[in-house]
C-alpha cells in the first residue's frame, strides 16, 4: 500500500512526507482493517508534522479523520464486518482505568494512545482503528464531505458545549477553518445568533453562506475598542493574541473555549478589564467518545454541509502547506482510494 510518512518534524514547506510502499497493517484482537477513502487534514496534523507536538515514535503516518471500509478483522472483533463503512478518529485507544477514564472524562485520559501521531494514521490506503473506538458510518453517497466531522467537526462539538452557550445566546467564532465551519453551521441551526471573526475575506464569505449573522474582518484596525457583546466565545486560531481579542468581545459572566491543542504564548490578560466578571476561559482537550456519537448523529439529521478541497494522497506535503498559508477555505481532505 501507499503511505505519505514523516521522520522528523520540519516546516511543512518542505515537505517532510514521503511516499512510502509497503504492506497493509495486520489486523489484531480488538481492531479493523480500513481501506481508506478519505481522510481529512486537520490543524493537528500540521502541529505534528511540524514538532509544535513533540514526536512519539520514530516515523509516523499522520492523518485521524478517517472514512473508509473494514476490509479485515482481528480475532475479536464482534461488532463491526468486512464492508462496513466505519470512521477511525483522533481517540485511537484508551487506557479504561485511569481516574479520568473511569469518571467519563476518557478524553483527559493519562495514557491515551492518538491515530496519527502515537500511532499510523489515515494518510495511506489503509489503517487500522480499535472496533470500540471506530465509529460506524452509513454508506456515504460523498466520503470526502463525511471525513471532516471525525475531529474538525467533533472538536467544535465539543468547544461550543464548553463555551456554555444560553439559549439563543450570541457566540463568536474566532478563526475561520475547517472545524469552525461546522461548529457555527450547527450553533446557527440549533438557534443561536453567531459571530465569525477572522483575517480572511473568503473565510467570512463562507461564515456568511453557513448562516453567520455577523462577520468580522480582523485585519483592520478597528476604529474602537469593541463593547463586549458576546455571551460565548471559541477560538480556532492557534494563537495567543486571538485569546485577548476574544476576551474584549466577551460579557460578563460569558465563558471562551479553546479549540487548540497548541497555542502561541499567550499575552498577559488585563485582569480588571478582562477577566474580571465571572468570564471564564476553557481548554478543549480531544473528545469523548460520547461527544462524537452525539456530533455525529446531529450533523447527519442536520446535513451539516462541509466545505472541501480535496487533493490525492501523494499531494499531502501541498494539502498541510495551504493549510498553514491559510489557503483552504472550509477544509482539506486527500483522496486516498486504493485503486
Ligand atoms: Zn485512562
Ligand atoms: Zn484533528
Amino acid at each position: 500500500m501507499q503511505a505519505m510518512r514523516f521522520a522528523r518534524p520540519a516546516s511543512a514547506d518542505r515537505r517532510p512526507l514521503v511516499l512510502e510502499e509497503g504492506e497493509p497493517p495486520v489486523p489484531g484482537g480488538p481492531e479493523v482493517l480500513v481501506e481508506v477513502r478519505a481522510c481529512g487534514v486537520c490543524r493537528t496534523d500540521l502541529h505534528v508534522v511540524e514538532g509544535d507536538l513533540p514526536p512519539l515514535r520514530p516515523s509516523v503516518v499522520p492523518g485521524h479523520e478517517i472514512v473508509g471500509r473494514v476490509v479485515r478483522t482481528g480475532e475479536e472483533v464482534r461488532r463491526l464486518s468486512v464492508g462496513d463503512w466505519v470512521g477511525i478518529p483522533w481517540l485511537h485507544r484508551t487506557c479504561g482505568r485511569c481516574e479520568y477514564c473511569l469518571t467519563g472524562r476518557e478524553n483527559l485520559c493519562v495514557a491515551k494512545v492518538f491515530t496519527g501521531y502515537s500511532v499510523d494514521g489515515g494518510y495511506a490506503q489503509y489503517a487500522v482503528g480499535d472496533e470500540a473506538y471506530v465509529f460506524p458510518l452509513p454508506p456515504p453517497s460523498d466520503p470526502f464531505r463525511i471525513a471532516p466531522y471525525l475531529c474538525a467537526g467533533v472538536i467544535g462539538y465539543r468547544a461550543l458545549k464548553l463555551a456554555l452557550p444560553r439559549p439563543g445566546g450570541r457566540i463568536g467564532f474566532f478563526g475561520f477553518g475547517g472545524s469552525a465551519h461546522l461548529a457555527l453551521q450547527l450553533a446557527a441551526r440549533l438557534g443561536y445568533e453567531t459571530v465569525a471573526y477572522s483575517r480572511n475575506p473568503d473565510h467570512l464569505a463562507l461564515a456568511a453562506e453557513l448562516g453567520a449573522a455577523e462577520s468580522v474582518l480582523t485585519s483592520k484596525p478597528r476604529i474602537a475598542a469593541p463593547t463586549p457583546n458576546l455571551d460565548s466565545a471559541v477560538v480556532f486560531a492557534p494563537v495567543g493574541e486571538v485569546v485577548v481579542d476574544a476576551l474584549r468581545e466577551l460579557k460578563k459572566g460569558g465563558t471562551l473555549s479553546i479549540a487548540a491543542i497548541h497555542l502561541t504564548p499567550l499575552p498577559s490578560i488585563d485582569y480588571d478589564g478582562l477577566l474580571f466578571g465571572e468570564r471564564k476561559i476553557v481548554s478543549v482537550e480531544a473528545n469523548t467518545r460520547a461527544d462524537a456519537r452525539e456530533f455525529l448523529e446531529l450533523a447527519f439529521r442536520l446535513r451539516l454541509e462541509t466545505r472541501v478541497s480535496v487533493r490525492p494522497l501523494r499531494e499531502a506535503n501541498e494539502a498541510l502547506a495551504d493549510l498553514k498559508h491559510g489557503r483552504v477555505t472550509g477544509a482539506a481532505v486527500l483522496d486516498c482510494a486504493a485503486t
